[in-house]
């Protein structure tokens, strides 16, 4: 029996495939390399270069490896292009989620743990937002993923497939052992960005929006390290093979921190200061958005160990600089060659 991650050579899904790797478990990876990396998955992990939405691949892999569970990380994530090019999003996030779920359902896969996202819950009348909030996804992105929700509820009632949605709040930071971290050059996430002005790799940093009805009108999100994330996967996975039922669950700890907070948390990281520019809102951010985070920690036993923001940012600093490092070494084996 072994585990299939989709999306395993990205930012999220390689450190699931570590930390499944270290438990010992029976891994194999699919991801189309289109911002994943061959080298952050470790040795000896079997890659399939293709796509969640080729369904003979899909099939012939759940046949060769006897796949018993998915999860599946594999998606576009930038909310503003998502604005800008919403066939493309429901192309790869919803369609190819549909053909991935109809292989696991025609290839007997037990389990299916969906990457979902607080961005389901749009601009929330109420913070902190609860799993029974409403679902009123403001871009194509979470509207996307809110589809994928959808139809693991119906084929959850007509087949035998149980599932675990788990929807992320705002993911950031790197393996504590420096393995694998956000890699993708152009990441337009908050803490990449930043991390990257203070080493100088960027000009500069943009605040999108000031006007917010925040505390100091910059939005507020929460942020969750990428190790906690990938334990409530495990913990997921533990529960649907113990025969728990199907669930949906925020994964976040529960408090919010605003986009000049995050920078501040940078610099102090950093020891320094570094450019920023205040510029407008980008289409398609909620205000706030802060996760009620009580449900994994009571169902699945979940205990985060990463719950502190200059951790989170240290650790994707770090990785930041592992990367750049890396890349001089790189110019300098060309130069000489
Ligand atoms: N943000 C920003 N400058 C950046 C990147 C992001 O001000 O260079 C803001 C963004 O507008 C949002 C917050 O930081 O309010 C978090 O954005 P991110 O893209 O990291 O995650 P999202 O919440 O969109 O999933």
């Amino acid at each position: 029996m072994a585990i299939l991650v989709t999306g395993g050579a990205g930012y999220i899904g390689s450190h699931m495939v570590h930390a499944l790797a270290d438990a010992g478990e029976s891994v194999v990876v699919l991801d189309n390399l289109s911002t994943g990396f061959r080298e952050a998955i470790p040795g000896g992990i079997q890659l399939f270069v293709g796509d969640t939405g080729d369904q003979n691949l899909v099939s012939a892999i759940m046949k060769a490896c006897d796949v018993d569970a998915v999860i599946h990380f594999a998606a576009s994530i930038v909310v503003p292009d998502s604005v800008r090019d919403p066939l493309g999003y429901y192309r790869n996030n919803t369609a190819n989620a549909r053909s991935l779920i109809e292989a696991a359902v025609q290839n007997g896969v037990k389990h299916f743990i969906f990457s979902s996202t607080a961005a389901v819950y749009g601009n929330p009348a109420d913070v902190p937002v609860t799993e029974e909030s409403p679902t009123v996804p403001m871009s194509p992105y979470g509207t996307s993923k809110l589809m994928t929700e959808i139809m693991l509820h119906d084929v959850a009632r007509a087949h035998d497939l149980g599932h675990v949605i788990l929807r992320y709040f705002n993911v950031a930071g790197a393996d504590p052992q420096q393995r694998t971290g956000q890699s993708t050059p152009m990441a337009t996430h908050l803490i990449k960005v930043a991390v990257q002005t203070a080493l100088g790799l960027r000009p500069q940093m943009e605040v999108f929006g000031t006007d917010y009805p925040t505390p100091d009108g910059t939005c507020v999100r929460d942020y969750i390290h990428v190790t906690d994330l990938v334990r409530a996967h495990a913990a997921a996975l533990a529960h649907l093979r113990r025969g728990g039922p199907n669930l949906t669950l925020n994964c976040g700890y529960g408090r919010g921190y605003s986009v000049l907070q995050v920078i501040e948390a940078v610099k102090r990281a950093a020891g320094h200061d570094f450019a920023v520019r205040y510029s407008s809102r980008r289409p398609g951010d909620p205000a706030t958005i802060v996760a009620a985070a009580q449900r994994a920690r009571q169902i699945l036993n979940w205990r985060p160990a990463y719950d502190d923001l200059d951790v989170i940012v240290g650790h994707a600093l770090a990785w930041e600089e592992h990367l750049a490092a890396a890349e001089r070494h790189a110019n300098a084996g060309a130069r000489s060659a």
